[in-house]
């Protein structure tokens, strides 16, 4: 699983201050895709050690997070994606996946805390749209 970067986002997730990643080899092929690259297998290979090392960025002096929530833009279909839920979660950080899917295995349904479903179309649009095919979920 690789990824091509990754950032501090503030509305993505509400009410969270999140880190998320950019995953690429996305299998799908959205018409008007918002970052084409993303359906290339390119990137930095995401193992745990790097994790642990990009986390550490956005902590302060004391160790502290300076985020709330770790999302992942796309990445489920990587068998590792599991384990980075898992530790996430170790970390005591709160999760969620936006997926251009329309379902996705209970696995990992269970460890998310929000998830975003649904292929972009854009005749439709995208979340901020009345028309849009897209589901926003927080999960409890
Ligand atoms: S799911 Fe996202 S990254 Fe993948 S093709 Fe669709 S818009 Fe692009």
């Amino acid at each position: 699983m690789r990824f091509l970067s990754e950032q501090i986002v503030f509305q993505e997730i509400p009410k969270e201050i999140s880190l998320a990643f950019e995953i690429t080899n996305c299998p799908r092929r959205c018409k008007g895709c918002h970052t084409p690259e993303l359906q290339q297998d390119i990137g930095r290979l995401l193992t745990q050690y790097r994790f642990d090392i990009v986390c550490e960025k956005y902590a302060s002096a004391d160790g502290k997070f300076l985020f709330s929530c770790v999302l992942f833009l796309g990445g489920e279909q990587h068998p590792e994606f599991i384990s980075f839920l898992k530790l996430c979660k170790t970390y005591r950080l709160k999760t969620a996946l936006y997926t251009g899917a329309s379902e996705i295995s209970v696995d990992v349904l269970n460890l998310l805390d929000y998830v975003k479903l649904g292929e972009y179309v854009h005749e439709l649009g995208g979340l901020n749209s009345p028309t849009t095919n897209q589901l926003f979920l927080e999960l409890i």
